[in-house]
């Protein structure tokens, strides 16, 4: 997307993907490029507040898997104008540090709702398993259930201590992506592999709408892709990582 100034205003053009909220809200932060030329790129960025109007189109909106709270849609701009003084800070090509500046914390987000599932699925799996009964005992007394719970809470309260960290770095206004890329991808898989094995525990009716671990199942997925997918992650934790222990 672009952005180009015309005397007061200006003129944006170009389409945005997976917006949440896109259908329903009404203003977006708005990162698109003032300056396509720029090296290295991400400094020809800048960030907009963009209310809905004229030259400002909804696109389709995008089903998905779980996540039913918050629509998700494409938004198209077509000569989409705005005043200047909608721009984000005094001048342009300082989007990408302002967007990049909200990461963390956005990953610190993604982390809380990963332990979240995970400390739910866990729950559920926990209370159904001391219920149903199978050879004339609770299945929570069967060594092979015993052990995933064993390995759910475990995972589950890693996530959680690996979060408070993060966000105990944030609060202090210490540099925390590496912590925060470290607790959004652990809690994020925990969320997978506790609402997976959650899933196995009930059976049957782990694969039925009347429980609601099936919803759990199908929200924890989006929190490995969303604020930047945990493959990323991986190289963000790398890489600072090894900036940090230089030899
Ligand atoms: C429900 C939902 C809501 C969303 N809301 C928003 C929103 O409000 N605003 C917004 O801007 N975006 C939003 N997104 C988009 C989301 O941020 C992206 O989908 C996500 O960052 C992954 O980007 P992508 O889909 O382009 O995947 P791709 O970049 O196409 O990645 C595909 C695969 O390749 C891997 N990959 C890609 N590049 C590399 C690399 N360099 N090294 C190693 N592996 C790589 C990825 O990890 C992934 O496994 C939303 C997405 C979803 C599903």
């Amino acid at each position: 997307m672009t952005a180009r100034r015309d005397r007061s205003d200006y003129v944006i053009n170009g389409t945005k993907t997976w917006i949440s909220n896109g259908i329903e809200g009404s203003c977006f932060a708005l990162l698109v490029k003032t300056n396509p030329e720029a090296s290295p790129r991400y400094s020809g960025m800048s960030l907009f507040i963009a209310p809905k109007g004229p030259g400002f189109k909804v696109g389709r909106k995008l089903e998905k898997l779980g996540y039913h709270s918050i629509d998700s849609g494409e938004l198209i701009f077509d000569d989409y104008r705005i005043s200047a003084d909608h721009l984000i800070g005094e001048v342009e090509g300082r989007g990408f540090t302002q967007v990049a500046g909200g990461l963390e914390l956005g990953r610190i987000n993604v982390a809380a709702r990963g332990v979240g599932i995970a400390e739910g699925a866990l729950r559920l799996a926990s209370s159904y398993a001391q219920t149903r009964k199978t050879f004339g005992k609770p299945i929570a007394e069967h060594q092979a259930i015993a052990l995933k719970i064993g390995e759910m809470a475990t995972r589950a309260r890693a996530a959680r201590l690996l979060t408070l960290d993060a966000a105990g770095a944030f609060d202090r206004g210490e540099r925390c992506d590496m912590e925060a890329g470290m607790a959004k991808f652990f809690s994020s898989e925990a969320a997978l592999e506790n609402s997976i094995e959650s899933m196995r525990i009930h059976g049957a009716y782990g694969y039925s709408k009347e429980y609601d671990i099936e919803r759990l199942y199908r929200d924890a997925p989006l929190t490995c892709i969303g604020e930047g997918t945990n493959e990323m992650q991986r190289l963000i934790i790398a890489r600072q990582y090894m900036r940090r222990n230089a030899t």
